[in-house]
């Protein structure tokens, strides 16, 4: 946070940043220091003063892009559980379908032989009564 050097009121973002890098002396290293552009709200007072490089925004944007990176991440790895498990459902649903189908002809079969037992129950009753007689065998 910067203060204002005239009312010392706390001022926000600076309208102007830029930066001023200088080489360093320890290691290689250059050391990059922020400045920025205030207007004081309260007095008026314009002013420049040193920032922090997280308080420039660039920082914040960055943590920003990271952050949708990690929602996007996140959404693709729901997305791929949620297809895993509709995956595991349509096998699971398949093989139930199939078990069904299993049944119903079993049960259809069973039905059939039963017909058939019925049938030649019916056969030989006619036989036994005679009515069959006129049946060219
Ligand atoms: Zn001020």
């Amino acid at each position: 946070m910067t203060n204002c050097p005239n009312c010392q009121t706390t001022v926000g973002t600076p309208f102007k940043t830029w930066s001023v890098s200088r080489k360093t002396s320890k290691h290689d290293g250059v050391s990059e220091t922020f400045f920025g552009m205030f207007d004081c709200l309260e007095c008026g007072h314009r002013f420049r003063a040193g920032i922090k490089g997280n308080e420039t925004g660039i920082k914040g944007v960055a943590e920003k892009i990271k952050g949708i990176e990690g929602e996007f991440v996140n959404t693709l790895k729901n997305l791929r559980e949620k297809l895993k498990t509709l995956t595991t459902e349509r096998a699971n649903l398949i093989i139930e379908i199939d078990e069904l189908k299993k049944l119903a002809e079993d049960k259809a079969n069973a039905l059939e032989s039963e017909i058939g037992m019925l049938r030649e129950e019916v056969q030989s009753l006619k036989q036994l009564l005679g009515v069959g007689e006129m049946d060219p065998m």
